[in-house]
């Protein structure tokens, strides 16, 4: 087989590549190694009518590329439910409802405010396109993120609340990224500190209707069968001006440019023929996957509603350390979304189902009373089990890694591009990136085509 373009990978980063080289007016063929597109979007049918965002479920105000495209595709948006009070339960503290949490710590809670504004500070002096250019790059790329909340002296209060939210975000311990990558990892969604937030200016205030898969499902259709599934890439061999990328079946497609839409740890996974820089190699060592995973709880209707109560819960005990109401737009049943992180999901995540079901919804029925011990579903996703994911939300980086190897993570090898979420400058991490990341890539093979 040949084409123009061969992309790897059939996640939204390369959909929408291959959309876009087709657009300058070049063949594309994608090679996916599943049996389905969309990678790290998964949405999935409980029972008739019911359905879970295994993977990826909102976006937030700023996403203007994932707007554009919904709107485009004719996907129809609604807004994340977002009435009443959320409820903690922190530092041995019964469960307390937002409106008395946050009287008890007044205090503690505006030392938080002053860290975020800190935090703020320092992220803004991060340069996107070259995070290891920063003056304090050296600096901040020597400690962890963990080391940084230590040396601020937080109120008990507000350290577990900052840990808890950056924890929601990064997917692994404080103590396995730098702090020049949490900086990083704010700065590059422009919102700041407003990422904590799901309110306006964070990523998660609007949804899709029917689901998420409708998004990368319809940009597969319209790229027919220029793609192919069920062809896992082993090896891709190039010379100065061609590529040859061999599947796991014997499919073998010959193309002038490769776009190489995995996340780093998968893109390593590939066997290059003549082997990658080694500074490449280094780096994708060095960027391994998060660890996430969501559990759902699914009832009748949205119960607690009715008791002032937004779904949203922030806990120390667990085994979720968060939660938020994923029901429909029209409330016709109700779901809770709790979330497992970091440690969370590592250690829930290898409970037996059934315990861990239970110990959730324990969680649930002291947070939102009796009538959450009676779930009419529960559905879990784990990805580090996935071979074609092996872990998420996406990839970080430890002390050390942006500053000796980060300058490696974006620039073609020869006829090979880089494309996915974790190769974006802005909103990296999250579907906005993909979109980021594919548009560059795409943008740099139809320019040396164009040469
Ligand atoms: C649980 C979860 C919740 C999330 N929540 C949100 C959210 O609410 N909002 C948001 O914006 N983002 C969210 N994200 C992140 C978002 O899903 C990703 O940023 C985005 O989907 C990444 O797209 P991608 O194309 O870069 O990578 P992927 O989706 O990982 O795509 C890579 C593709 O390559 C395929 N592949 C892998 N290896 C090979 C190979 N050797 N040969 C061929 N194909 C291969 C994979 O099967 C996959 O289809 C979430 C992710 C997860 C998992």
């Amino acid at each position: 087989m040949s084409a123009d373009v061969i992309v790897v990978g059939a996640g939204l980063s390369g959909l929408y590549a291959a959309r876009e080289v087709l657009r300058a007016g070049l063949e594309p063929l994608v090679l996916e190694a599943d049996d389905r597109v969309g990678g790290r979007i998964l949405t999935q049918q409980v029972a008739p009518g019911i359905d879970v965002e295994i993977g990826a479920q909102w976006i937030g105000d700023t996403h203007h590329r994932m707007r554009a495209l919904a709107a485009e595709l004719g996907i129809g948006t609604f807004a994340q439910f977002e009435e009443g009070e959320a409820t903690y339960e922190l530092l041995g503290s019964p469960v307390l409802r937002e409106n008395e949490f946050h009287a008890a710590h007044r205090h503690e809670l505006a030392a938080l405010d002053q860290a975020l504004e800190r935090l703020d500070e320092l992220s803004g002096q991060v340069p996107l396109e070259a995070p290891w250019d920063a003056e304090r790059a050296a600096e901040w790329d020597a400690v962890t993120a963990a080391r940084w909340l230590d040396s601020q002296q937080l109120p008990p209060v507000a350290e577990r609340l900052l840990e808890i939210c950056t924890v929601g975000i990064l997917a692994v311990p404080m103590a396995e990224v730098s702090l020049l990558d949490m900086l990083y990892n704010l700065q590059t969604c422009g919102v700041g500190a407003q990422l904590f937030a799901e309110s306006e200016g964070g990523a998660q205030t609007t949804r899709f209707d029917g689901g998420t898969s409708r998004i990368p499902q319809a940009l597969a259709e319209s790229l027919g069968d220029r793609v192919l599934l069920g062809q896992p890439v082993m090896l891709i061999e190039r010379d100065e001006t061609s590529v040859t990328v061999h599947c796991r079946g014997g499919l073998v497609a010959r193309g002038q440019h490769v776009i190489v839409a995995l996340s780093p740890t998968l893109a390593s996974r590939i066997m290059y023929d003549p082997p990658l820089p080694g500074v490449r190699d280094q780096l994708t060592q060095r960027m391994p996957q998060a660890s996430a995973m969501k559990a759902f709880l699914t009832y009748d209707e949205p119960f607690w509603r009715a008791d002032g109560l937004s779904g949203q819960l922030i806990s120390d005990i667990g085994p979720s350390r968060m939660s938020n109401d994923t029901s429909p737009a029209d409330a016709s049943y109700g779901q809770v979304l709790m979330f497992l992180e970091g440690e969370q999901a590592r250690t829930f995540g290898r409970w037996p189902e059934a315990e861990r079901r239970e110990a959730l919804i324990a969680e649930a029925v002291r947070h939102f009373g009796p009538r959450a011990a009676s779930p009419t579903h529960y559905v879990d996703g784990e990805w580090s089990d996935r071979p074609w994911t092996r872990g998420c939300y996406n990839a970080n980086m430890g002390p050390g890694v942006w500053t000796n190897f980060g300058r490696a993570l974006t620039p073609p090898v020869g006829p090979i591009h880089w494309a996915s979420t974790e190769t974006a400058t802005r909103w990296s991490g999250y579907m906005e990136g993909a979109l980021d990341a594919a548009i560059r890539a795409a943008g740099e093979v139809a320019t040396q085509l164009r040469r």
